[in-house]
């Protein structure tokens, strides 16, 4: 199923990312990962695509392809395009097609470190749009997109940024997940000048339960996405009790979806980091607020 029509028969929308095990790993734990995710029922499971520096690219339609196939879950397969020729999109888009997977997430992907890197027009694809645009004339997918509340790292203003998130969803883009964040009113913010700028499509909440200090160190040297000092007190509390830094991380995440839900949002991302058990519990204390909105809308 499109996950454009899921979100036109509920709202709201529960989804989780998870992410290929690293070369290293067999592509068995994932599975386990799977199942206990499949057991809470999300609308669909989107799988990344060499994000953070995992090089493990060829194992995302697999995966994808286990979620929808094996578990009859949607699968949201994600896909970068910055330093791929036309040749190599168009043969995961096949295999894609071949997997039965109906749904994309059209990424740019992060500036490679090569300094000789430029943005060019000699270059097939230089933003998510370019890609865009290539799968409307290829093939016929569902496609998602990326949106930044706080702005992304490479903008020179959030109006800039705002006016090629319109571009991008008038040249195809059916949903948007928005990059994670810790402060809800940098998401209202940007939800409301995107409804200004009349973007008519569904806008879901990407929420990162954070359950190390590690991880948020990561975060914001990748997205800079900002920390409100109630987060960072709960940090510095609980830096050195794994048990109380990963209840106080729920905890917080949960306050966040509450108020989100609380005030309309289409739905919730999931940033699981594949563990289950956080998702489990988020799931657990967030389901009878879900329950109680969760109206299915007649078609
Ligand atoms: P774009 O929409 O192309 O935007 C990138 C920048 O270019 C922005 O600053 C934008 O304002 C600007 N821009 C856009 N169009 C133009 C134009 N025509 N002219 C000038 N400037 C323009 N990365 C991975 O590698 N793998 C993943 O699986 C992955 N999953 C993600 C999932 C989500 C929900 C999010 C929010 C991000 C994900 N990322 C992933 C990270 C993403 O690849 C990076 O944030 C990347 O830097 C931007 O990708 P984008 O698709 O948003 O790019």
């Amino acid at each position: 199923m499109n996950i454009k029509d899921i979100f036109k028969q509920k709202k709201p929308v529960i989804s989780f990312e998870i992410f290929p095990p690293r070369k290293d790993s067999s592509i068995n734990t994932i599975y386990k990962t799977i199942d206990n995710l499949a057991y809470l029922k999300p609308d669909y499971i989107s799988v990344t695509y060499g994000a953070s520096g995992n090089k493990n690219k060829n194992k995302t339609t697999e995966i994808a392809s286990i979620v929808k196939n094996k578990y009859n879950i949607e699968a949201l397969a994600h896909l970068t395009c910055l330093t791929s020729s036309k040749d190599e999109i168009n043969k995961i888009l096949q295999q894609l097609k071949n997997n039965n997977i109906e749904n994309l997430l059209a990424l740019r992907g992060d500036l490679p470190e090569e300094p000789d890197f430029k943005i060019s027009d000699s270059n097939p694809f230089n933003y998510a749009v370019d890609l865009i645009k290539h799968i409307k004339e290829t093939e016929d997918f569902c496609i998602g997109g990326a949106c930044y509340p706080e702005g992304h790292t490479e903008c020179n203003s959030i109006e800039s940024d705002l006016y090629n998130l319109k571009n991008k969803v008038n040249s195809g883009t059916d949903f948007l997940i928005s990059q994670l964040f810790f402060d809800n009113k940098f998401f209202y913010d940007f939800k409301s000048k995107v409804d200004t700028l009349d973007i008519n499509v569904p806008l879901q909440a990407g929420i990162m339960p954070v359950i190390n200090k590690k991880q948020i160190e990561r975060i914001v040297s990748l997205c800079g996405t900002s920390i409100p000092k109630k987060f960072i007190t709960i940090m510095n509390k609980y830096e050195n009790n794994t048990e109380a830094l990963k209840d106080a991380g729920i905890a917080y995440a949960t306050d966040q979806i509450i108020d989100l839900l609380s005030n309309g949002i289409d739905g919730i991302h999931i940033y699981t980091m594949n563990n289950p058990d956080v998702a489990r519990k988020i799931v657990s204390n967030i389901s009878s607020v879900v329950n109680a909105l969760n109206t299915d809308i007649a078609i």
